[in-house]
């Protein structure tokens, strides 16, 4: 490395934290002095200020994302005989859910340029279960790096076949398809408030979205040990799911900010997109959608000798995600795509993550597009 080449933060929480400054440190105190540590005032203005930014009629907020999906799942009643068709190119917990409640995930594959659920591998994969003896009943797409899903196509199969269309926006907080914001693109959505998300916190924490009044009841009782009228009737078996109130109120000061973080992400992707779409396959956002930006993702075919020439100058990348689930050990038995699921073999080979937050300067920007270039045009 040299001299010049002071490391540069793959995720930068550290300048946001100062530019929230003393705000969030009060925001903390007030929960540790008022002291209703457990579902206190700021777990609700937190859920309205959600609602009031995606327009979704409902929130509920939970413990963290993998649970947001579960308790949907759980609300549903999805359970054993059940087929969840579900991406294999995503983060565990999409299939996780699923396989938790005894519901089998069916693993279909992604679009190439755009990396969301392919609705001609979601129908193969619903035909597939039903081969099975399995009753589809719910498909994930997953908003993945940050791009909604193509609810448009899906949306429509999903109906076709009676099927309920959960998104899992853990990563899609923020972005929109045709004016619309993801929060209100599917019959329910599961986000996550983990810190690496767009929206995270100083924990674990995440939410569902949904315009359904019944679906909302539910959840608020399951997330409480499946409360009923009162603290100890105890309407169905639930879990213990709550949003800690600190993180509640961690999550009201970074929403306030939210915005423009957002708007300063878009610009980082537009440089990268600019700088590198001459060397590597960049991301594609479709017509119509707009990118939370969780990652800014691309395709090189020599992955490893960009990664380490970057590693070696001082600039991390990451790789989400080398292994598709279908292929790991815990989920392989699981019923595929027959047709195969080729796209996510292939990405999961060649995926390279930049450096990607809204506090990423251009000059520092500049030394990670110089690098790709240099590294990129010697062979
Ligand atoms: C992070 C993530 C989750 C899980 O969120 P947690 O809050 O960590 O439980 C689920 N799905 C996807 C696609 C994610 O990226």
């Amino acid at each position: 490395m040299s001299p010049a080449a002071t490391p540069i933060a793959f995720i930068d929480l550290a300048a946001q934290r100062r530019r929230l400054g003393a705000r969030l440190d009060q925001a903390m105190l007030r929960v540790v002095d008022h002291g209703q540590y457990i579902m206190g005032p700021e777990v609700r203005t937190l859920e309205r200020q959600l609602a009031a930014f995606t327009g979704a009629r409902h929130v509920v907020t939970c413990a963290n994302g993998t649970d947001a999906l579960t308790l949907v799942l759980m609300a549903w009643g999805i359970g054993p005989g059940d087929a969840v068709l579900v991406p294999s190119f995503t983060f565990v917990a999409t299939a996780e859910a699923p396989a938790l409640l005894g519901a089998t995930p069916v693993f279909c594959d992604v679009e190439p340029d755009r990396f969301t659920l392919s609705p001609e591998s979601l129908e193969r994969g619903i035909a597939a279960a039903r081969a099975l003896g399995l009753t589809p009943r719910v498909v994930i797409p997953v908003d993945l790096f940050g791009q909604p899903a193509d609810y448009r196509r899906l949306a429509p199969i999903a109906a076709a076949h009676g099927l309920r269309v959960l998104a899992d926006a853990a990563q899609g907080l923020g972005a929109t398809l045709d004016g619309r914001a993801v929060g209100t693109l599917a019959d329910a959505t599961a986000t996550s408030f983990f810190p690496a998300k767009p929206l995270g916190c100083y924990g674990d924490g995440g939410a569902v979205f949904t315009e359904d009044d019944a679906l909302a009841e539910t959840l608020g009782s399951l997330r409480l040990h499946g409360k009923g009228s009162h603290k100890y009737d105890n309407a169905r078996i639930g879990v213990n799911s709550r949003l800690d109130t600190l993180q509640a109120a961690i999550l009201i000061e970074k929403l306030s900010l939210f915005g423009e973080e957002l708007a300063a992400r878009a610009a980082v992707a537009g440089r990268y997109t600019a700088g590198l779409a001459g060397v590597a396959t960049v991301p594609a956002v479709v017509a119509g959608a707009t990118s939370a930006w969780a990652q800014y993702t691309l395709r090189l075919p020599d992955r490893a000798r960009v990664a380490a020439a970057l590693q070696a100058e001082g600039i991390p990348t990451a790789i989400y995600y080398p292994v598709p689930l279908h292929r790991q050990p815990a989920y392989q038995a699981f019923p595929a795509d027959p047709a195969g699921l080729a796209v996510s073999d292939r990405l999961a080979g060649e995926v390279l993550s930049l450096p990607m937050h809204p506090y990423l300067d251009p000059v520092t920007q500049d030394r990670i597009i110089n690098a790709v270039l240099r590294v990129a045009t010697t062979s």
